[in-house]
């Protein structure tokens, strides 16, 4: 199957989609996306952000207040849920108790009007492709399963009939811990395997940066950024995108001045400091300064432009690496990490350090609004 990589190719679009409930708040607002054929895309975004509502007028449960999601260019708006033909897996399993697993399985089939013979056999192929391989469970009742087999089953469920899209709404929620992880890497496999195009809700940010290709974050019915998990790491657009996926320390600042991408700014106590923006921002402006704790150098060397004096407030040592809460640039709530080296001396409470980081290291983006 080709992977997505070389191939982008729109193949659903929401074109300018607005959704209200109570024709006063808008949940969804203005959204624009294309998805690719055959891409991974994850929605994230806290509870309440829109996530299950897009996924929602996607399956056709909801219906857009104004704009247009088309599939392979053509408008979804007349057309029915089950002629949507879209895979679905949520966190309730939501499978038939009455029925046994393998009726469960080749359901949609058998509404197509399948032979209960040629169903059998496409849902045994299922059952195999989710690891299910004991000879008895296509017998058993959903009730007689766990939670991580009663998921394997509706995702059997979603892909027995070969369909060009999965819908997955927060599906992993109902696991534990342990069971969650390795589904996570079981549905990246899969993905690749198939080739089938996924869209995966959830409020996990470890999780939707562990399996999607793309990432859309979303903050109250809009989207921040949508980017691969490296760049939305490595490169947020947003306030919100650099404190919402990963750690970040955030200062306060004011713009000076800004040429080509890197800008210059004041931090709260006057000190200067330089990093990247990816928008031009106005001298003037208030902004503010992110870097990740692992990019902040203790002792650092001289192509490090940002540079300061701090003082060590709290020590946590954890196996890998450390953990320093410093005072530093009048903001005493900064944080640290420093990989462990065994035999060095550890850092001791109110020792003062030089800390800095490259400009390159950090990003200045303008204040939310
Ligand atoms: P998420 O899946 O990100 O948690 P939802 O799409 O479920 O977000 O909800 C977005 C907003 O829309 C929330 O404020 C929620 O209360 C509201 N909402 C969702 N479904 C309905 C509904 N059927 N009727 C009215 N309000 C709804
Ligand atoms: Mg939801």
């Amino acid at each position: 199957m080709p992977g997505y990589d070389n191939v982008k190719d729109p193949l659903i679009k929401f074109h300018k989609v607005n959704k209200t409930y109570d024709g006063k708040t808008f949940v969804v607002i203005d959204l624009c996306l294309e998805i690719y054929r055959g891409e991974f895309l994850a929605l994230l975004g806290a509870s309440g952000s829109g996530k299950s509502t897009i996924l929602g007028m996607l399956a056709g449960f909801e219906h857009p207040s104004s704009g247009s999601i088309t599939l392979g260019g053509k408008s979804l708006e007349d057309t029915p849920t089950h002629k949507r033909k879209f895979g679905m897996v949520f966190q309730n399993y939501s499978l038939f108790p009455h029925m046994s697993v393998m009726e469960n399985i080749i359901f949609p089939l058998r509404m197509q009007g399948m032979s209960r013979a040629d169903a059998y056999k496409l849902g045994q192929s299922a059952l195999e492709l989710v690891d299910l391989r004991d000879p008895g469970m296509g017998k058993r009742r959903p009730d007689q399963l766990s939670g991580g087999q009663q998921q394997r089953i509706a995702l059997a469920r979603a892909l027995v009939f070969e369909p060009l899209v999965i819908l997955f709404d927060e599906p992993l929620g109902a696991l534990d811990k342990r069971l969650r992880e390795q589904m996570q890497l079981e549905l990246r496999q899969l993905h690749k395997r198939l080739g089938v195009t996924m869209i995966f809700v959830t409020h996990d940010q470890s999780e939707a940066l562990t399996m999607a290709d793309r990432v859309a974050v979303f903050d109250k019915g809009r989207i921040q950024q949508i980017a691969s998990p490296m760049q939305l790491y490595d490169e947020p657009e947003t306030a919100f995108v650099a404190s919402f996926v990963g750690e970040n320390n955030k200062f306060e600042a004011k713009v000076v001045r800004s040429q080509g991408e890197i800008c210059e700014v004041a931090l709260c106590d006057g000190t200067k400091a330089e990093g990247v923006s990816p928008s031009r921002l106005l001298p003037g402006a208030g902004a503010v300064l992110v870097v990740r704790p692992e990019r902040i150098v203790v002792s650092p060397t001289d192509d490090c432009s940002n540079r300061y004096e701090a003082r060590i407030k709290e020590v946590i040592e954890l196996g890998d690496q450390t953990r320093l809460r410093l005072d530093i640039a009048g903001d005493n709530e900064v944080l640290v990490k420093v990989p462990r080296i065994s035999g060095e001396p550890g850092y001791q409470i109110g020792q003062e350090l030089v800390v800095g980081w490259k400009a390159k290291d950090c990003r200045i983006l303008g204040m939310e609004q």
